[in-house]
């Protein structure tokens, strides 16, 4: 298969539906990105990486970066997490603060932003940097050591910030916070404002492609482990629209308000689309339709 040929493809049939989308506006920083940039990266298992359109352009992770912080997570500190927090979809926005009031401080799932401020609260704890060690990891297993917080998000998010304050007020007011609630959202702010290309982020990504086996050969998760988070990923990861995400698309996807999405292909590789042009759900556009084309064309799903 000509897959860079196939790349260039799905970009240019893709990216028209942009124009279906909005950029995420509750930041001034995200609202000024150029909603007519499209980029889609494939990292395979045998070293190669495609690109298509603005593929080494860096952009906002956003809730990208939660797949990451699960992955680091469970590797240090195995099933203890699941005391803490759910692995089940939550079917509410990922910024809700409803159900967290019903279910005692217990966020649904890790990748909801209650969840994910778990995730940085447990990684403060057992490496008393979290932010530092999500970017050692990243800056590891990309190969680019420009990768970096993007100070003006980062403002901007802590700026902006009452209702990711509030979900982080209210676990502590029920016992679920380990680390103050200034530190757990000073990292939380910070890793949602982590700038990285579609190439970055899909070579950041293999171990979750190579059942948890690092970019030198060194293991972070054992293959269970692995298989858990691309679960996790799957049910869960695209938030309320996980459903449509996993019959569209038939991959674990995370996704991020910065349009971002990555993907992985077990044991093949990983891709990483970004269009910031979002659906009501959070989910960029563009990004899920290169990705439904993908395993289309390809016929590359985990079904
Ligand atoms: N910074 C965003 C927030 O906390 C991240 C959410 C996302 O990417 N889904 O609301």
């Amino acid at each position: 298969m000509d897959l860079q040929a196939l790349l260039d493809d799905i970009a240019r049939e893709s990216a028209p539906y942009a124009a279906q989308g909005k950029v995420a506006s509750y930041i001034p920083a995200l609202a000024a990105v150029d909603p007519s940039r499209f980029g889609i990266a494939l990292a395979t298992m045998d070293g190669q990486l495609y690109g298509s359109g603005h593929w080494r352009e860096s952009f906002s992770i956003q809730s990208v970066s939660k797949a990451f912080s699960l992955a680091l997570v469970l590797a240090r500190d195995g099933e203890a997490l699941w005391q803490r927090v759910g692995r089940e979809p939550s079917g509410s926005p990922f910024n809700s603060l409803v159900q967290l009031e019903y279910e005692k401080g217990i966020p649904r799932n890790p990748f909801i932003n209650a969840g994910a401020l778990i995730l940085i609260d447990r990684l403060l704890s057992l490496t008393g940097d979290s932010l530092g060690t999500l970017l050692a990891f990243l800056r590891a297993e990309s190969g680019t050591p420009a990768v970096a917080v993007d100070p003006d998000v980062a403002a901007s998010e802590a700026a902006h910030g009452h209702r990711n304050a509030a979900l982080a007020h209210f676990m502590a007011s029920c016992g679920n916070l380990e680390n103050p609630v200034d530190l757990v959202l000073d990292h939380y702010f910070r890793q949602c404002s982590l700038t990285m290309s579609c190439a970055d982020l899909a070579k950041a990504g293999l171990f979750l492609a190579n059942h948890g086996l690092r970019a030198d050969g060194s293991r972070l998760l054992t293959r269970s482990e692995a298989k858990r988070i691309n679960s996790i990923m799957l049910t869960c990861g695209t938030y309320d629209a996980a459903g449509d995400f996993a019959y569209r698309v038939g991959l674990p996807g995370k996704s991020g308000v910065g349009g971002g999405i990555l993907a992985v292909l077990p044991e093949r590789g990983v891709l990483c689309v970004w269009s910031p042009a979002l659906d009501p759900h959070g989910n960029s556009v563009a990004g899920v339709e290169a990705l439904d084309r993908f395993t289309t064309r390809t016929g590359w799903s985990v079904f």
